[in-house]
């Protein structure tokens, strides 16, 4: 499937973010099995008391507008310097870049929770560590005890993309985001770029189940609690 292809009516978040969890050990996958009632955990062996999604609504709704400024029909936005750029290859790499925050927010809350913080102590964590650098950087090395390329490094061995390659592209994105916002958009962000936007968030969210799976499902796996 060439997920480019995919178009509305279909949703794109439906496609691309149909990830399940156990409601026991909380491993999540792709095992549609598991909204099954009484369905056994492959993983955990509890039999399931009914489906539950992984991703959250904001997620579901970011991919589905990111696939929406996609497939719109072109519109022409030309700034001051004459430079012509399509606004919707823009709106896709804003959107692009909000899905890569909210998916670093829900692992961090995820695994807060995993680890039994209070509602307290989770927002003061949220509060000290606003932007989505210092989320990656300071507060995710904190909780998991391994800096940012590391945890790259570490999901790079166990999935079959190339980590490092989408490591790089969400540099990339963010800095052209930054140009955007401070100088305008140029010619930086075009249709190549807005297309692999759409390629990336695929792996962009198997990074996170990966992460997930590492870091916050062994805590249930190993204490048999429900999440
Ligand atoms: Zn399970």
């Amino acid at each position: 499937m060439d997920v480019t292809d995919v178009k509305p009516p279909q949703k794109l978040g439906l496609v691309l973010a149909d990830f399940s969890a156990c409601q026991f050990c909380y491993i999540v996958d792709k095992d549609q099995e598991r909204s099954r009632v009484g369905y056994k955990c492959p993983v955990c062996k509890y039999p399931s008391p009914a489906g539950r999604s992984h991703f959250n609504i904001s997620t579901y709704s970011l991919i589905n507008l990111t696939q929406e400024a996609f497939h719109s029909k072109s519109g022409l936005y030309e700034d001051r310097e004459g430079s012509r750029t399509d606004a919707h290859n823009i709106s896709v790499l804003l959107f692009f870049c909000a899905l890569r925050e909210v998916v670093l927010n829900h692992f961090v809350s995820k695994l807060c929770v995993a680890q039994g913080k209070s509602l307290e102590e989770h927002d003061k964590l949220l509060k000290n560590n606003k932007s989505y650098d210092r989320k990656r950087k300071k507060l995710l090395p904190s909780l998991v005890g391994c800096k940012w390329n590391e945890l790259v490094g570490k999901v790079n061995n166990l999935v079959e993309f190339d980590c490092l390659e989408l490591n790089d592209f969400l540099k990339n994105v963010s800095d052209k985001r930054n140009l955007f916002v401070h100088v305008g958009p140029g010619n930086l962000i075009d249709r190549a770029l807005a297309e692999e936007c759409i390629r990336h968030i695929s792996p962009l969210l198997y990074f996170y189940v990966t992460l997930h799976n590492e870091y916050v499902h062994p805590y249930y796996f190993s204490q048999g609690q429900k999440p």
